[in-house]
């Protein structure tokens, strides 16, 4: 069992374009460390509004002066190219080079990451210093790329529980040469999966779904050629960037008063306190707009590590799709405590269930051994009171908690201690 990190200094570098062989090699190589179904769609297929693109390979590309010497090289980095960039062999002016060459807004010595999957041009990325020593009045430039028939690949890992109502995660596995943007959510989630396959005590309620794929195309892809599963997607869960050091952010779904978003919002309070919430489309946008979109409307929150809301300003974090997006900004152990927050939300939704009294008045708590001292600890009297009367089989246990802003743990904590005492039962419909 190779480690995330491992995972990521053998991946990272790859020409992981939308649909390539760099693609495809990563995919592979994730399902040997995961049992996956792997879905292919091939070039030129319809799904829903949406066409999936040719296979883009690039074979060679490099920038030179008149006189030969080389000033980049597609072989030294990946991000040199735009990505589905048009083949392009000439000489051009200063002044026309100039607008195919793409810099960083902000890292004066970074590779910007730039694509071009559906308006077709040619384009180089290059670092701003590069750009500013340009100079001469003209330049050769030579981008061989070639546009044939493939295959989208989406990896799927299921854990079937007992319910076929599923939780889907995702992930997106196409930015070439970058770790935190993408990498980092897909390390985490094969972990994820890996940890409820490998789960011991009560058998899993839900059945999970993780999808490995290329941004927006491959969301659209699977949710097209899966439609009968859409009903049964209870909610979900899109990862990435989760190896940089900032806190977790949890942005919430299209539908706000969702179980899962309920769910999720009140387990990140204790999961991690310094973590923050918002709403859709206010920290950053992913795969998780298909599933929430018209005719799918999956709740999916998603979850990572930007460092403040778009409102901001801000960048996801500083080296957001920039060369400068390598494995020296994630560490295993931010990894590791991402793992653990995921799988503390995935804890809390089994456990959200509907709280039904089998109690009539209210619960005479001093006879149960349940009472707490209002002089020692107003506050745990208060709680257990307002817990106690929400208890009506009408109320999840995040809803519970959401009403009174509580943590989902600390919700629980309650309800399955009158659970324990007989006073409650859990149901998975309202009662
Ligand atoms: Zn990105």
């Amino acid at each position: 069992m190779t480690s995330m990190l491992d995972l990521i200094h053998e991946l990272w570098f790859l020409k992981r374009d939308i649909v390539s062989d760099g693609f495809d090699q990563a995919l592979y190589r994730l399902a040997e460390e995961v049992p996956m179904t792997l879905h292919e769609v091939p070039s030129g297929e319809p799904c829903w509004t949406w066409r999936v693109p040719e296979k883009w390979t690039c074979h060679a590309a490099y920038l030179e002066t008149l006189d030969g010497r080389r000033l980049l090289d597609y072989a030294d980095h990946p991000l040199h190219v735009v990505s589905y960039s048009l083949p392009f062999d000439g000489e051009v002016t200063r002044e026309e080079l100039l607008r195919h060459l793409h810099v960083h807004p902000r890292l004066p010595e970074a590779i910007p990451f730039v694509f071009k999957y559906y308006e077709r041009d040619w384009g180089l990325c290059v670092s701003q210093t590069l750009r500013d020593g340009l100079k001469d009045e003209a330049y050769r430039v030579v981008i061989r790329t070639t546009f044939e028939p493939g295959s989208l690949k989406v990896g799927e890992v299921v854990i079937p529980g007992q319910s076929d109502q599923a939780f889907v995660v995702v992930a997106h596995l196409c930015h070439p040469a970058m770790v935190n943007d993408d990498l980092s959510g897909v390390v985490v989630a094969l972990e994820v999966a890996r940890a409820l396959g490998k789960h011991a005590g009560p058998p899993l309620q839900y059945t999970y779904r993780f999808l490995i794929l290329p941004e927006t195309i491959g969301s659209v892809a699977y949710l097209s050629r899966h439609e009968e599963l859409i009903p049964k997607m209870a909610g979900g869960l899109f990862l990435e960037m989760l190896g940089n050091d900032s806190p977790h952010a949890l942005q919430g779904s299209f539908q706000p008063d969702s179980q899962p978003d309920r769910c999720f919002n009140a387990a990140l309070r204790s999961l991690d306190p310094q973590g923050y919430a918002g709403p859709y489309r206010t920290i950053i946008d992913n795969d998780e707009r298909q599933f929430n979109a018209p005719g799918v409307r999956v709740p999916m929150l998603s979850l990572s590590r930007v460092q403040a809301p778009k409102a901001s300003g801000l960048p996801p974090y500083p080296q957001y799709h920039s060369s400068l997006d390598t494995p020296e900004i994630v560490t295993q152990e931010r990894l590791e405590a991402s793992r653990d927050v995921v799988l503390g939300l995935i804890q809390a939704w089994e456990r959200n269930q509907y709280v039904v009294n089998n109690f009539k008045g209210e619960i005479f708590c001093s006879g149960y051994g349940i009472w707490i001292d209002y002089r020692l600890n107003p506050e745990g009297h208060r709680r257990l009171f307002e817990i106690m009367e929400r208890c009506d089989g009408s109320r999840t246990v995040a809803d519970i908690a959401a009403e009174l802003e509580l943590s989902f743990q600390a919700a629980w904590e309650v309800v399955s201690l009158l659970e324990e005492k007989g006073l409650v039962s859990f149901s998975w419909i309202p009662v």
